[in-house]
């Protein structure tokens, strides 16, 4: 098959090289550059692209994504590890609250990758420069579809900039501002439907390398990603010593403007000594980079049973995105990505089974976490907006008998083993579906009896609202 991609990012190249392994014809499409800089601190350096600003913000790749990828492209995966990407194990994680932190089976499969983003996309522009069957074209944008009248459209190719391109399939990875629904109106198609659910969140974070004799409270895999009363803090591990610290306050929290200046943001940092010990052992290697309009999505591009096009489908941040603190995004493109190839291998002159099976395996493996993230994330920010914004108090979620909630889970893990378990499979999104580890007998169990144990311990600590306003004030309370 002859498959035109729109979007040379981690989507549009890990779907580039799995489809070029089996046998078909690629071409990548990127209006960026697409050229891997001389080595991963240069790609460092130049990640930041307005088209996909994520790139310069911390990463990290979960147990699903790394065993995909350790399965599926193990020559990839090794070339990440070339580069200094760094295999975390799940003891690796384990803070110093859990009694027991012996092995269990089954632990080596929830092992993390640490990364900066820019290193992923370095080795994956590598690999798909040399891989036969895949072409890439950087500096060519996309601006709508070609495709035979019907009803459904059949589209069989994209227009750029300069030029009318012809394909038996075309694959949207054009990320979270994709352009799709304009396209697809161009045609007189049907829209796609996106399920929105609000993620509210802004993000501002810096990356640092181990300053060199520098004492750090813990490995640096260590990922710890904590919401807070006013905020959401985190530390990411990365590749060649590096680390990525991050605030991530309510985008609609405008105490955090000034944390875009270098001063500012570590003053705030401080607040929390947990984080404040790190920073001891850790110098900077960025400026701040700021992100926000950050949503929950997800698009299906069979509306009321029908297809809404045929010879297209949609990958990565263009189908699905998420709360950027869980790290779902390359997971999820590795998961959606496995699934396409199966699908076109069995129904490739098929475009109309070949799109209702895409659609089943989106509902099957990839609509299960969206919807976790939008019920977490909904309890998340109405307690945000309760401490913030003064807004009522949330109701609590509810738990039944026969049922945690993430929250619970979340809270129980630094203290139980099977609890600590329970969440990374569910952060891991590996084997079970968010549902299945909240409904286990054993991990309700567990979880119970680690909160009945904890109540009244107190939480992180953390800084008062008058000690974070002065942290944020210009200068940063200096
Ligand atoms: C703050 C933040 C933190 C995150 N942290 C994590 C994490 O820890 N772990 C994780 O797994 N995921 C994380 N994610 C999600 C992850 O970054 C995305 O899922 C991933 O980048 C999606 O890749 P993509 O290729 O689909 O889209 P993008 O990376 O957005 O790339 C889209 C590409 O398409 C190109 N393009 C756009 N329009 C056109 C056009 N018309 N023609 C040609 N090219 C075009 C763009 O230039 C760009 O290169 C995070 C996201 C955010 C916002």
């Amino acid at each position: 098959m002859k498959i035109l991609v729109v979007g040379g990012s981690a989507g549009g190249l890990i779907a580039a090289i799995m489809l070029g392994r089996a046998g078909h014809e690629v071409v990548v499409l990127e209006r960026e550059r697409l050229e891997p800089a001389a080595d991963v601190e240069a790609a460092a350096a130049e990640a930041f692209r307005a088209t996909a600003p994520q790139l310069a913000q911390p990463h990290v790749v979960l147990a699903l994504c790394r065993q995909l990828m350790s399965e599926r492209l193990p020559d990839v995966y090794r070339a990440m590890l070339d580069a200094g990407v760094v295999e975390a194990s799940l003891a690796s994680q384990m803070p110093a609250s859990l009694p027991d932190r012996s092995a269990r089976p089954g632990d080596e499969r929830l092992t993390l990758l640490m990364t900066r983003r820019a290193t992923i996309d370095w080795v994956l522009r590598r690999a798909a420069a040399v891989e036969p069957g895949v072409t890439l074209r950087g500096g060519e944008r996309v601006v709508g579809l070609r495709a035979v009248p019907g009803d459904p459209p059949r589209v069989v190719g994209v227009r750029t900039e300069r030029a009318e391109l012809t394909a038996d399939l075309v694959l949207d990875a054009s990320g979270r501002r994709s352009a799709l629904d304009r396209w697809l109106d161009e045609l007189g198609a049907r829209r796609s439907t996106t399920a929105v659910a609000e993620c509210g969140l802004a993000y501002y974070s810096r990356q640092y390398r181990v300053r060199p004799g520098g004492v750090l409270p813990g490995p640096t895999t260590t990922r710890t990603v904590v919401p807070l009363d006013q905020f959401v803090i985190g530390l990411w591990g990365g590749d060649n010593d590096t680390m990525q610290l991050g605030l991530v306050p309510l985008a609609v929290d405008r105490r955090f403007r000034p944390a875009r200046d270098p001063d500012v943001f570590t003053s705030a940092l401080r607040t929390v000594p947990y984080y404040a010990a790190w920073l001891d052992g850790l110098e900077p290697i960025t400026d701040v980079a700021v992100m926000g309009g950050l949503h929950n999505t997800l698009r299906r591009l069979v509306v009321d049973g029908r297809p809404v096009v045929l010879g297209l489908h949609v990958i990565g941040d263009s189908l699905c995105t998420t709360n950027p603190t869980f790290g779902r995004g390359l997971s999820m493109i590795m998961r959606n990505v496995s699934d396409l190839v199966e699908i076109l291998d069995e129904h490739a002159d098929d475009p109309l089974l070949q799109t209702h099976a895409v659609d089943r395996a989106i509902a099957e493996n990839i609509e299960p976490w969206f919807a976790d993230q939008a019920v977490g994330d909904a309890e998340l920010l109405a307690r945000l907006r309760h401490t913030v914004l003064g807004d009522p108090a949330p109701r609590p979620a509810p738990s039944g008998v026969d049922r945690i909630t993430f929250a619970e889970l979340r809270k129980a893990s630094p203290v139980d083993p099977v609890a600590f378990r329970g969440y990374f499979t569910v952060m891991g999104m590996l084997g079970r579906r968010p549902e299945d580890v909240y409904r286990d007998a054993r991990v309700i169990a567990a979880v119970r009896g680690a909160l009945a144990e904890m109540d009244g311990a107190p939480p992180m600590a953390q800084p008062t609202a008058e000690e974070l306003l002065a942290a944020l004030s210009p200068g940063g309370g200096r």
